[in-house]
């Protein structure tokens, strides 16, 4: 493994991606972008990166920052329980560390929803810590350059991988890890077929060597999700629209619309919603999570009365303040459309 560094490292520098957050080291910026990408594309994350940190540009504006404020920022990336953890470290940061972001891996991992992976990054890219940040494009390349039929997710593995190449880490420790993810996120692609003609690390490659790269890593065959249906109620009075904090489950304490469990027939809508004008199906919507799907169908309803348990706001307010999950998302684009 140790012959794999320098032509990494020599590929790395000539091949990076020009990327908002690589333009310093500043650990802010690479903490926020490693918790953005967690589970978004590069590209996307760009745009989301950029409003965050024109909003927020530094640790102390984001512990002061308020929640309604914070959530629109993050709207749209999901997992909304992030951002909750990105203010919690800042907080402990101003406290704790003087508003100076700590530099040693262990107190880095000890800060709210940084794990093993996001410390490894930081503290490597940061403070050229020699320390590894193992995420599944690392796996993969290490699999198949090791022609190892690993499962990627698993932990135990992980660590086993991460002992492995925290050996071979040369001084720049950052550029080794960032090189290694990036050539997972560009050449050593999952699922497709791996781009080995143009690698850097092809005469070392024993899947390579082996035709097997297309079988390494195992597939994981994954658990069916659980599916829940949803009936979704986009209630409208006088240019106003109920929304209301959701009060458990995934997304709790964030805002949504109305809604209950299983789909419901227009006829039996008076059982929740009182003041009925009108009925009308508008759209459906699938959202995916780690764990379920919903299954949403959403109807506008006309109401001749304001009830009280929600908020009532014009689409003008919840774009403006209102962070609407994705989840949600397609009924409000619907909301948009049918306003027209
Ligand atoms: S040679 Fe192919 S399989 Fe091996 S590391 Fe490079 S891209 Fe991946």
């Amino acid at each position: 493994m140790k012959e794999i560094v320098s032509p990494l490292l020599e590929w790395y520098q000539e091949n990076k991606r020009s990327l908002p957050w690589r333009q310093d080291k500043n650990p802010y910026h690479v903490w926020i972008s490693e918790i953005m990408l967690q589970q978004t594309r590069i590209e996307a994350v760009k745009g989301y990166y950029q409003r965050f940190m024109n909003a927020l540009p530094t640790i102390a504006d984001l512990s002061r920052v308020n929640d309604e404020t914070l959530l629109k920022l993050w709207e749209g990336l999901g997992y909304y329980n992030r951002a909750h953890n990105l203010k919690k470290a800042a907080i402990k940061i101003m406290k704790d560390y003087q508003g100076i972001f700590p530099e040693k891996y262990e107190d880095i991992l000890s800060l709210p929803g940084i794990g093993k992976y996001t410390a490894g990054a930081i503290s490597s890219i940061c403070f050229h810590a020699k320390e590894v940040a193992i995420d599944g494009n690392v796996m993969r390349v290490y699999a198949r350059l090791q022609n190892k039929d690993l499962n990627v997710t698993d932990e135990k593995e992980k660590q086993k991988v991460a002992e492995i190449l925290k050996k071979i880490l040369p001084e720049n420790s950052g550029d080794f890890n960032e090189g290694i993810m990036e050539l997972g996120e560009t050449i050593c692609l999952p699922n497709a077929m791996p781009r080995c003609s143009i690698c850097p690390l092809s005469n070392l490659c024993l899947a390579h060597r082996h035709h097997t790269e297309l079988e390494i890593p195992r597939k994981i065959v994954k658990k069916e999700k659980q599916q829940e249906k949803m009936t979704v109620f986009l209630m409208v009075c006088d240019g106003k629209i109920a929304i209301h904090k959701r009060t458990n489950g995934v997304l709790k304490g964030l805002w949504e619309f109305p809604n209950i469990e299983g789909y419901i027939a227009k006829k039996d809508f008076p059982l929740y919603i009182s003041h009925i004008i009108d009925i009308r199906t508008a759209t459906t919507n699938t959202h995916v999570f780690t764990h379920k799907v919903w299954k949403m169908k959403g109807y506008i309803v006309r109401v001749s009365q304001m009830d009280q348990h929600y908020l009532w706001k014009s689409l003008e307010e919840i774009d403006e303040n209102y962070a609407i999950p994705t989840a949600f998302g397609p009924f409000l684009n619907y909301l948009r459309e049918s306003q027209k």
